[in-house]
Parts: C-alpha cells; structure tokens; sequence
C-alpha cells in the first residue's frame, strides 16, 4: 500500500511526512488486489442500519450512520487511517476538523495510543469540543472559521503526521465500507440513487469507488447548502456566488479540495448536485424526529434533496437510499 500523486504519479509511502506531492496534486492510495489491510484497532464499529422511512407517498431507505462508535460515519474513514498509519509507527497526529471527523480521528488515536492534536474553528460546538477532548486529544482553536484551521495546522505540524480527512486517501477508502454494506442489505443490489451531503466530499467520493469495486454504480446526487455551493455551481457551470454560513456546518465548504475528482465521479454515475434552503433542512429535521429519528442537520439536508428531487412522483421499484450521516446529539 502507498500514496501516488494524482497528477504526476510520484509514489510516497503511507508514513511520509508530505500531504499532498511536491509537484502539488493530491495524493490517491494504491493498494494491491487482495491486500489486506491492518485492523488490530477496533471501537466495536457496526454494519449501521438501513431502514424504511415513508414520507407522504415517498418510500427511502435511511442508513442510520449515528449508530456508529463516535456518532457518525467519520469512523469508517478514521477507524482505516489510524489503522494504517498506526502500523507503519505513526504515533502522533495533528488535524484540523469542525466537528465529526476531528471527534472519529481523535477516538481512534485514542485507542492506538497516538498523541492528537486538533485544529478547530473557534465557533465549534461545545458538544463536539468536551467529546474531543474526552478522547484526550489537545485543541487548539482558531479564529476565522474552517478555511483558516486548515492551513493553521499545516503551518505548524512540527513532527507530528497530518491525519486529515480531506487530504489523506486511507479516510476515503475507509469509507468505501458504506458502499459494501450497502450492497449486502439490498440483497446483493446497488441502489438506483443516493443522496448525499456534500462538504469536501468524504462521503460522496468514499461510496462512488465502493460501488466502482462492486461493477455498477446509482445515480448518486451531492447535496449542499443554497448559501455555500461551490459544487453546484461548477456542475451546472453557473456564476460562482458569494458564500455565507448555512446552519448545516458540514456541507458549508468554500473550496472542496477534491472538487474536480467529485465532479468527475458525478458525470460517470450520472448523477447530479441540488441545493436546499435551510428552512428545508429543519423541516427535514422535524420529520426525522417524528419518526423517532434525530440527524444532524447535514443529514437531513439529503432527505430534503430527495423529497424535492421525488416531488413529482417515484417508480416504486426505485431504491433510493440516503445515509443519516451522524446524530444530532452534538450539534
Ligand atoms: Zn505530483
């Protein structure tokens, strides 16, 4: 297993100190067919569960990732990057994260024994802070939101491994794992559609190579925030818009470093991108509730999407899944 440059195809080995090659691509994994990968740290991950929801004439099929050991799905993708970096002698981190994948990267290293330091905006919740730090992971916050973080701890990593969710492929291809049990609970199916937020796109790119590695792919529909969708406006090649702060912090990303791979994977399983308003996203929310079902607001962002998507009527045959991305717990 090793990283290799998306652009110039120089290969790094998975404990290099660089995030992305010096020529300035990002980094993609490689690992041999049939490779196995380190598993000895484990929190008592789930296969989640994949339930019914009926919403007025409309049948989905909600993936209950809040069920997961941290609250979200960020555990697939931190359960294979501690993992793997754990085995080539990483022992200490540094990340930057507003919120679930910052908490799933901490636990992880918790349980590998790491030290981890994480990179906040400084308007982060405070559930989500005391759950970091429970983990025993150190904050540092910084002012000027999520953008700044980011290039915050790339300054000053000193000897510690940048474990990021957005530039590190092993999250990516942790997350792959939604994807299989996907595939399995249908039956041996792939779905027709899934709805998907999207932020830096974690999930969305996670489940286009896991339905790859199955050999047929749904029509997958990224989902972001009317008031900060870069992604959108690339994919139907609109003016891009000023952005503004949408009350679902995890699809609220200006600049998605993998933008041009998601735009890519969306061509190549015909999908598409939505936008909804926040007021849609709370309504979604309430709904969830009443079914006993509370989400983050991200997560019900793709219920939103779907709804909308579906108003005019769905083939019954049609499997439309949507992964409930975290709990609502820690907002
Ligand atoms: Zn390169």
């Amino acid at each position: 297993m090793y990283f290799y440059c998306e652009k110039c195809k120089k290969k790094y080995p998975i404990n290099s100190h660089s995030y992305q090659c010096e020529c300035g691509g990002m980094f993609k994994l490689h690992r041999d067919l049939g490779e196995d990968y380190a598993d000895k740290i484990s929190l008592g991950e789930v296969v989640t569960p994949l339930v019914h929801f009926q919403s007025g004439k409309l049948d989905f099929l909600l993936k209950l990732e809040g069920t997961q050991p941290t609250g979200s799905f960020k555990d697939r993708g931190a359960r294979r990057l501690i993992n793997e970096i754990h085995n080539v002698g990483i022992e200490k981190i540094a990340l930057d994260s507003a919120g679930n994948a910052g908490a799933a990267i901490a636990a992880y290293a918790a349980a590998a024994g790491m030290d981890c330091e994480v990179y906040v905006p400084d308007d982060t919740s405070q559930e989500i802070l005391h759950q970091i730090e429970s983990y025993g992971a150190s904050i540092k916050k910084v002012k000027d939101g999520r953008m700044r973080a980011c290039s915050v701890v790339k300054e000053n990593l000193g000897d510690a491994y940048y474990a990021s969710h957005v530039y590190n492929p092993l999250f990516v291809e942790g997350v792959k794992s939604m994807a299989k049990e996907i595939y399995k609970q249908l039956g041996e199916h792939v779905p027709d559609y899934i709805f998907v937020p999207v932020g830096n796109g974690s999930l969305l790119m996670g489940l286009y190579y896991g339905f790859l590695e199955l050999g047929r792919l749904p029509q997958i529909v990224g989902v972001q925030s009317e008031k900060c969708a870069p992604l959108y406006e690339a994919f139907h090649g609109l003016e891009p818009q000023p952005k503004a702060a949408s009350i679902a912090r995890a699809i609220r990303i200006e600049r998605p470093k993998r933008g041009l791979s998601i735009l890519k994977a969306l061509k190549n399983c015909h999908g598409d991108m939505m936008t909804v308003k926040d007021e849609e996203i709370l309504e979604a929310q309430k709904r969830l509730g009443k079914a006993g079902i509370y989400v983050e607001l991200s997560a019900a962002s793709a219920l939103a999407a779907a709804e909308r998507f579906f108003q005019a009527g769905k083939p019954d045959n049609y499997r439309v899944v949507i992964p409930l991305t975290a709990t609502g717990l820690k907002r």
